[in-house]
Parts: C-alpha cells; structure tokens; sequence
C-alpha cells in the first residue's frame, strides 16, 4: 500500500528474537542486557497472523531478523509458513552466521533464497574484541555453508567503524572480487548503544577501496529491497554495496516497515511510534482490526528520520517521540 508521501510500502523485516549470541559492542551491552520475558515475544502463530495481514496489504517481502533470529527455535519451520502465505515472495535472513552452518540446510529447504551476513573483520582477534566472543572460525563456516548453495544470493554486511576496523575494509570486499556475493558497508546509525561510535562514511570507505581496486563504476537500478546503492569493481564477481543512512538520506524511497520482536509495529527506525500490535491480537481483536491499525500505521510513516539533522545541522525534532530501544531489539 501507499504511505501518505505516496511511497510504496512492501517490506517488512520481523524481529523474532531481542537475545543473541553476540554482544557486538555497538549494539548489545556485555552484560545487564533486560531481556523479554518468554511470554512478552510473539508466538510464530501470532507473527504468522501479522504477515498474513501485511501481505493483504501489499507487504511482499519478509525479512527475519533479531537479535540473532538463529537463537529462536524451528526457526525453518517459521520460514516455511510464511513463504506459504498467499501474496508473499521472498523471506530471507540476516544474522551473524555462528549458527547458519548447523540450520542452513533446513532454511534452505524451507524455502530461504537469500541470507545477509554481518561480518565486520575477518581478524580473530579483533572479532572478539567486537563482538566479546570468540567464534570468528564459526561464522566463517556458516558464510561458506551459504555459499555452498549456489541458488542463495549471500550478502555480506560490514558496519564501518573508523579507528577500529579500517583495515579490514579492503579485505571484506576482496570476497566480492573472488565470490559471487555482494559486500555492502554500512554507516552506523546513531540509535542504541552505537550512538556516539565514529563513523566510517561512505566516503571514506569508497576513497579506501579505490586505493586498492581502482575506480568503480556506479550501478543503476534496485538491487534487493533495501537502500543500497551499487558500485562494480574492475574483475569484481559481486558488487559493492553502501548503505548510508547518515551521510545520504534515502527516505524518501523508504518502502519499510518492522515488526519488534514484542510484537510493535514500527514504521520508522528513529521514531519510537506505531502500534502494539501484541496487545491486540492478545485481548482478541478480530482480523479486521488489526488490519486496520496495520494499515493507519503505514499509512502515517514518517516522512523521513533525522539522523543527521538532529546532530549536526540543528534541525528541530521530537525528542520524546526518538527511539530508546536498542538494534537488536529492533532488528536492524
Ligand atoms: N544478529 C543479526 C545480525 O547481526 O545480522 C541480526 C540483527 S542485527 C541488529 C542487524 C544488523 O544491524 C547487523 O548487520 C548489525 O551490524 C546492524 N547494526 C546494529 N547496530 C547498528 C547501528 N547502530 N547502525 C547500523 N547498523 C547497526
Ligand atoms: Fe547480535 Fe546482531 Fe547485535 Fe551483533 S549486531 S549483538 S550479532 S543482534
């Protein structure tokens, strides 16, 4: 459907997990970490429910997400009763692939046909140091599960973080130039804990790679769903991709929507509006309504988020309306 600034809105990524094995430092504190109650998280019944709905909608595309969705239980059999769902085409995955190499047959059969990867360095010891945990070696292992079914379309995702891993930019892309797989940098966005990282622009990172790779040439058109814009390395076999919330807004070709793992419907990542949808599936609103308040939170997405704005330039914007919830409640 279309949102009130005429934006076409059909994808929704779905947290179905706020816990993680992970506890990347820009994302998850160490330790103290309030996590849902058991109760508190939508069954896959009831997430199963809202996806039917948003597909009546128009919503087409499905993303899983978390926390690590790979932590949840039979998340396979999720996968497959959504991609059952008259009206929706494609759900896929993002994690940090410590479990992929365990499930990835199970996904696959159940339909996965694309899967993102975050992976910010290919050094061990500068993983652990990122993410407090030591299991580089088994992420590692589950990109090259994914890679092993060639009718998977892998992704990589590095948020670039300046002064930290800056030297492991040249390195990630180098799995574009020998794989099939598209590698994309992403600016970190001033929400949760990553709030006050330093951030490796998209220019930088670009300037960064042209020392190594030469100039590329910048692709045209929607690869995938989300705002990615697409550069081609000389002899790369996958593209480079770079997602630059911050320093280039691209709401206005916002087509999104997120579903937080407690069951709130977001249209906005920065803003903490939208309707708690958990709330009226579980005091027994039929259908409709819930259609309903589908529909008029879509429908009042904001226009755009203030990322830059609200640091930088001085713009004005409302402060008890920002996000307080943390990525990997949201789902990225
Ligand atoms: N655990 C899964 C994973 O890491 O892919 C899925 C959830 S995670 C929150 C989704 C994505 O959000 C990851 O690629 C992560 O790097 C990214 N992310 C987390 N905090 C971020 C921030 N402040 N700015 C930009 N990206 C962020
Ligand atoms: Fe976990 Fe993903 Fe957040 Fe890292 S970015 S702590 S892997 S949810």
């Amino acid at each position: 459907m279309l949102d009130q600034y005429g934006r076409t809105i059909e994808y929704l990524r779905v947290s179905v997990t706020d816990r993680c094995n992970l506890r990347c430092r820009y994302c998850m504190p160490e330790e103290g970490v309030e996590l849902l109650q058991h109760e508190q998280i939508l069954s896959y019944d009831e997430i199963e429910r809202i996806v039917r709905l948003c597909a009546k909608m128009g919503i087409s595309k499905v993303k899983l997400t978390g926390g690590e969705p790979l932590v949840r239980k039979g998340l396979s059999s999720l996968l497959r009763r959504l991609k059952r769902i008259d009206g929706i085409e494609d759900v896929t995955l993002t994690t940090n692939g410590v479990l992929l190499e365990s499930q990835i047959d199970d996904l696959v059969e159940a339909g996965l046909t694309a899967v993102n990867i975050s992976l910010d360095t290919l050094d061990r010891a500068q993983y652990e140091e990122l993410t407090r945990r030591d299991q580089l070696e088994e992420a590692l292992r589950g990109l090259e599960a994914a890679l092993s079914y060639p009718q998977l379309q892998v992704k990589i995702n590095c948020v670039t973080l300046l002064g930290k891993n800056e030297e492991q930019w040249t390195k990630l892309a180098a799995f574009a130039k020998e794989k099939p797989v598209d590698v994309r940098f992403i600016e970190m966005m001033p929400i949760g804990i990553g709030q006050s990282d330093p951030n490796g622009s998209q220019k930088i990172v670009y300037d960064h790679l042209v020392q190594v790779f030469g100039e590329a040439r910048n692709l045209s058109g929607r690869f995938g769903n989300g705002p990615a814009v697409y550069k081609q390395f000389p002899e790369f076999k996958g593209k480079i991709g770079f997602i630059s919330a911050v320093s280039h807004q691209f709401c206005d070709g916002c087509n999104r929507i997120r579903l937080t793992a407690d069951g709130f419907l977001k249209p906005c990542l920065q803003y903490s509006t939208g309707k708690d949808l958990k709330e009226l599936l579980r005091s027994g609103k039929s259908d409709q309504e819930i259609f309903e308040a589908i529909k008029e939170t879509i429908y009042r997405k904001p226009r755009s988020h203030q990322f830059k704005n609200s640091e930088n330039e001085g713009h004005m914007c409302d402060t008890k309306q920002m996000e307080q919830r943390k990525m990997s409640s949201i789902g990225g």
